[in-house]
């Protein structure tokens, strides 16, 4: 990343000084200390951005699709050649081990190109009805992009792709927490040869920049990625100019835990599932549900795995979990790990505090409960940090139930031997990604939720069906 970017935006195909200055420290959650000074976006700088997205839109959405798939192929070209350098940021502001960066964060940028090239194959932009009529598929406009911090480019890369491939122009404003990752990816563009004003950064606070977006009488769609609360503030603003909205929002996803299914192996993946990423994935299998019969041994095991976690410096290599990205979702954390031992959960492993020998960094101890009601607020809230819930049931319908008694509807996972068995319960939960003994969902796949999940799907086919109007055309 080029230094003398960090506090600039890139509006119209340059990086230009905002309109007034006004400095924020980027943190690296390890160090607890800054490692670069961005500036914070007024409503001044999203005005210029929107107006370049605009005059852009003009000629950009009359692009040929074989134009914007050339697009795509050259970004994907230049993504590659600087991925090391985006894996190293993401681990630098995010906190994410750098390993992991490099095999799942930075990865995330590849995977998402490659399954929306294989989509963009397959999208229809002209139909013909059976009734005579003419459906056509047309950009939707300036689409205003806001994205969250605990998978920067995984988010960046679904927003922002598809708006490119179906001939969209945007305003990209990432966390404020993460923006390094953002300004590598608009370098990236800007290199892969987007053309100016097709796509724009802001970096910026949610209530100020992220509300300037949502507002903005010129902006057709608002893509957000967050939390449930900000989703709603984005649709409120949103509301005023009638803009089409997709969310993408929390999850307290259930993973049942069958007596027949392969326990050993399930319990493994069900504990590691909640660590990866320090917790702070919003498809994370947050509940885990357990056949009573089953109950002491996935408790034994789960103890086992638990303690197994290795916590560690992100900078250095192996499979251990970082900290949580800032001093403030440490604390909603621990006064959520508070709150399940003050309503009467049991500690299996971890608890509340910092691990032994990690004073400094926002480091969380990887923590189980069991014997965990669902009315319980560990069992209802997002805790966005390594803490499982374990929670028994009787039966497959009480199951059912349980898992989907939750405001939310992102994911849910299922452990058993009897495919018979999958296929039935799978149907029954009320999520957006069901995953069976451990499959994950595959790159251009649907991905979005139920619920208070949120709205619309990103990923593949689906995820450029949203960036698009469809318009009929009838004649005699
Ligand atoms: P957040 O929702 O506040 O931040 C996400 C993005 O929304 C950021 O870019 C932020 O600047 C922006 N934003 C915030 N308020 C806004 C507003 N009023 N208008 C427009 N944009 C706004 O997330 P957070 O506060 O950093 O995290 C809190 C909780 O959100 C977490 O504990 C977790 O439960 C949830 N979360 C979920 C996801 C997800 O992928 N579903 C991602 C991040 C956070």
């Amino acid at each position: 990343m080029n230094m003398s970017n960090q506090r600039r935006f890139y509006i119209d195909g340059e990086w230009v000084d905002p309109v007034e200055p006004g400095d924020l420290e980027v943190i690296n959650p390890a160090t607890e200390k800054p490692v670069a000074t961005i500036s914070l976006g007024s409503a001044a700088d999203i005005n210029l951005a929107v107006d370049a997205a605009r005059r852009a839109f003009e000629s950009y959405a009359t692009t040929t699709p074989a134009d914007r798939l050339d697009l795509l192929q050259n970004i994907l070209t230049i993504y590659k050649r600087r991925y090391d350098e985006m894996a190293e940021l993401i681990s630098l502001e995010l906190g994410a081990p750098i390993s992991m960066s490099q095999r799942s964060q930075a990865a995330c940028g590849t995977g998402h190109l490659e399954g929306f090239l294989a989509a963009f194959e397959k999208l229809e932009l002209r139909q013909q009805l059976e009734n005579g009529d003419t459906l056509i598929r047309e950009p939707v406009g300036v689409c205003g992009l806001i994205t969250p911090w605990n998978w920067p480019v995984n988010q960046i890369a679904l927003k922002v792709l598809p708006a490119l491939a179906v001939g969209c122009t945007s305003v990209l404003k990432p966390s404020e927490l993460t923006p390094l990752s953002a300004i590598l990816y608009a370098e990236i563009l800007h290199e892969a040869g987007v053309p100016q004003g097709v796509f724009n950064l802001v970096n910026g606070e949610g209530p100020i920049a992220g509300a300037a977006l949502s507002r903005h009488p010129d902006v057709n769609m608002m893509s957000f990625t967050g939390s449930t609360r900000a989703g709603v503030a984005v649709t409120r603003d949103a509301a005023e100019t009638v803009k089409k909205v997709t969310l993408e929002l929390g999850g307290k996803s259930p993973n049942i835990l069958f007596a027949d299914a392969d326990v050993e192996k399930a319990v493994k993946r069900g504990v590691f599932g909640v660590f990866y990423n320090s917790g702070q994935s919003c498809n994370a299998p947050t509940r885990m549900l357990v056949e009573r019969s089953i109950y002491q041994n996935v408790l034994q095991i789960a103890k086992k795995t638990g303690e197994s976690q290795q916590i560690g410096d992100p900078a250095e290599p192996g499979r251990h979990i970082g900290p949580v990205v800032s001093e403030l979702q440490f604390d909603r954390i621990q006064s959520l790990i508070n709150a399940g031992v003050d309503e009467g959960a049991t500690v299996l492993v971890g608890g509340p505090g910092k691990p032994n020998g990690f004073d400094t960094g926002y480091y969380v101890r990887p923590t189980i409960f069991y014997d965990v009601n669902n009315d319980m607020r560990i069992a209802r809230e997002e805790i966005f940090g390594p803490v499982l819930s374990i929670i028994p049931f009787e039966n497959e319908d009480e199951a059912i139930s349980i898992a989907n008694d939750t405001p939310y509807g992102l994911a849910a996972y299922l452990e058993t031997g009897d495919d018979e068995k999958a296929e039935r319960v799978a149907g029954k939960l009320r999520a957006g990604q069901v995953y069976i003994n451990g499959t994950e969902c595959a790159y251009g796949s649907p991905f979005g939720g139920y619920k208070t999940s949120g709205l619309g799907r990103e990923g593949g086919l689906f995820g450029l069906e949203d960036f698009l109007e469809i318009k009929a055309v009838s004649r005699p």
